[in-house]
Order: structure tokens, then C-alpha cells, then sequence
């Protein structure tokens, strides 16, 4: 009886204090969009793209609705008040702890399919989570086909923000595209610049390859891309051939080959992905075909994929060549900075 009143009386405290509500949920609001952030970030890494794309919209649910506790709570003012204000430090004051994920039924029922597909060793399909739709007022989530204003709050469809499964990769459009696979292989030359072949084939540790296989590594997945924008280009909705891409493990062969070897094989390759590419129309960029587990992809999708991965190789190869040298003080080579090109996101 007595813990049921102490209840009572905290709904009702609860209720009768808007500021301690809003305050309790900016806070959990706040937690929830960095952990769903973080756990994208992981899942991205697992090449679960789906399920990055799940995280992702539930990441953006929690930051609205956040966002609507922060503004309720009379934080958002001037700039001017806004600088002050942060100088002094925001104080949320007391927040029980609380549910910080998984928070309303429609997230967890698309968080039982991802925990359903991950049982079976597997991403979630395109066909198992549709487009995403997130209110950025209020943080309501709707799958499928956006249908008017937001069912919760009458926010405009063009203020939700999207996560189709056919810009999971990424919305570089042509332009950007073409820019950035250009200047790859200079960005590799300047990360392999003044390392001997020694410490090109070196490992780290056991959980980190050398320099020479992963560079191998994006020759190989280049090949495997531009065989995809062949069917995609030259064949009616080609169904893409399942054949998981090359894995790290099988770029070990590269290791025991001299530097200039595995540059000119990336050379090569990427050469004739560029010469493929070169001059498209708009819709030869938009030509569809069908993927087992992202859908319905177009080349785009399947360009947007290339990039992503090469970014997040080339970021590791920069870290890599940065502990190499630290760990090899006569090498005499210097760390480089920023060769790899952060998203300049035109859309398209
Ligand atoms: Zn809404």
C-alpha cells in the first residue's frame, strides 16, 4: 500500500509539474538519441544496414522529441541568452532514472523484427522495415507511405525526415559521387607516402590488417561494385547477384606484394569503374534493380554503398599509418591530414 501511494503521488506530482516532466524528458530524450546514434554507427559497422537505418530513425524520434521538452521548458531564446546560457552551464536538476530506449510500443515492435532477424544471423530485409518517417516536432514515427500531416501533432509532411531504404547508403547524387572516387587513389598515395614495404605489410596486432590489404581490399570491393553498375546499366532490373563481397580476410594476398603492385591493381580498377561511369544520364544514375536484402536499389544506392565503405576504410587506414609511425620513429614519414573528403551532401 505504501509503495502504491508513493506512486500515486509521484504521477501526480508528475502531472501537476510540467517543468519536472519536460526536464525528465529532455533528459531521457537526450540519452536515448545518443545511444540509438551510437548503436547505428555499430550496426553500420556490421554491415547491418537495415537495422543502422531503424536505429537512425528512432535516434531522430528521441532527438524531437527531446527538442520539444527543451523548447517547452523556455530554453530556446535569443542568441545572445543562448551564449550566456551556455557559458553558465545548463542544469537539468534531478531525473529519475528511467527508460531511455525502446520507450514507446511502435519502436519496440520494430526493434522485436531486428531482434528477430539478428536470431538468424541476418540484417533486417527492405522488405521487413519500410521507409521510415520521423515527425521533427514530436518525434512520431511512421512506416511506409507519408500520408498528410502528422497524425500526433499536424506537422507538415516536409518537415518529417525520411530513412528509405533506398538512401540507407548514403545521398551523394552524381557529382559528388564521380568527385569522390576520382580522388581516392590520391588520397591512398599520400597515406602510403614515405612507409617502406616493410611497414605496409605490417600488422598492428592481430585484429588490425595492414595497409597493403586493405588497399587490396577497395581494389577488390571497386571490381564487385562496377560489376553491379554493369547489370545495373546494361540489363533490365538484374536482379544482384547475392555473392557477399570480398571479404578482408581475402585481401591477405595482397600483403606479400610490393606497394606499387596493389596501388596500380586499385589504379586499374577504378579506372574502368570511372570510365563506366563517366557522362551518365540522370536516369541511367537512376537505373533500378533488385537486392535481396536492401530491395529495390538504383545506381545511386549501390555508388552511395562504394563510398561509405571506402570513407570508413580510409578514415582506419589514416589511424593505422598515424600508429605505425608512432610505433617507428626512423620511418621519418610524417602524419598526414585530412585525406579523406567528409560529406559534402548535395543530395540530388
Ligand atoms: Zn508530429
Amino acid at each position: 500500500m505504501h509503495v502504491r501511494r508513493l506512486m500515486h503521488n509521484l504521477v501526480r506530482y508528475h502531472m501537476t509539474n510540467p517543468d519536472h516532466e519536460a526536464r525528465q524528458m529532455f533528459a531521457l530524450g537526450s540519452m536515448g538519441h545518443v545511444a540509438y546514434h551510437l548503436w547505428a554507427e555499430q550496426a553500420r559497422r556490421e554491415h547491418r544496414f537495415n537495422i543502422a537505418r531503424l536505429f537512425d530513425a528512432l535516434s531522430a524520434a528521441r532527438l524531437a522529441r527531446a527538442g520539444d521538452a527543451f523548447r517547452r521548458l523556455g530554453w530556446v531564446r535569443s542568441t545572445g541568452e543562448n551564449v550566456a546560457a551556455a557559458f553558465s552551464g545548463a542544469v537539468i536538476g534531478d531525473i529519475s532514472a528511467d527508460r531511455i530506449t525502446g520507450v514507446t510500443p511502435f519502436a519496440r515492435e520494430l526493434l522485436a523484427r531486428a531482434q528477430r532477424a539478428i536470431s538468424e544471423g541476418r540484417d533486417l530485409r527492405a522488405s521487413e522495415l519500410g521507409d521510415l518517417f520521423v515527425c521533427t516536432t514530436c518525434g512520431e514515427i511512421c512506416e511506409g507511405k507519408l500520408e498528410g500531416a502528422c497524425r500526433r501533432c499536424r506537422t507538415v509532411p516536409e518537415a518529417h525526415k525520411a530513412f528509405r531504404a533506398i538512401e540507407a547508403m548514403g545521398t551523394l547524387g552524381p557529382h559528388a559521387i564521380m568527385a569522390f572516387l576520382e580522388q581516392t587513389e590520391d588520397a591512398l598515395r599520400t597515406l602510403v607516402a614515405g612507409l617502406d614495404d616493410d611497414l605496409l605489410s605490417r600488422r598492428l596486432n592481430d585484429a588490425t590488417p595492414s595497409l597493403k590489404e586493405l588497399i587490396g581490399h577497395l581494389a577488390d570491393m571497386d571490381a564487385i561494385f562496377r560489376q553491379r553498375a554493369w547489370l545495373l546499366l546494361e540489363t533490365n532490373r538484374p536482379t544482384l547477384p547475392p555473392a557477399h563481397p570480398p571479404t578482408l580476410e581475402s585481401a591477405a594476398v595482397y600483403r606479400d606484394q610490393p606497394i606499387d603492385a596493389v596501388l596500380d591493381a586499385y589504379h586499374t580498377t577504378r579506372t574502368q569503374t570511372l570510365n563506366l561511369l563517366r557522362g551518365l544520364t540522370s536516369a541511367a544514375w537512376h537505373r533500378e534493380g533488385y537486392h535481396e536484402v536492401y530491395g529495390l536499389v538504383n545506381l545511386l544506392h549501390q555508388a552511395n554503398w562504394l563510398i561509405s565503405h571506402e570513407r570508413a576504410h580510409l578514415v582506419e587506414m589514416a589511424q593505422i599509418r598515424h600508429d605505425l609511425i608512432a610505433a617507428d620513429r626512423h620511418s621519418g614519414a610524417t602524419t598526414v591530414a585530412n585525406i579523406v573528403v567528409t560529406g559534402s551532401n548535395e543530395g540530388e
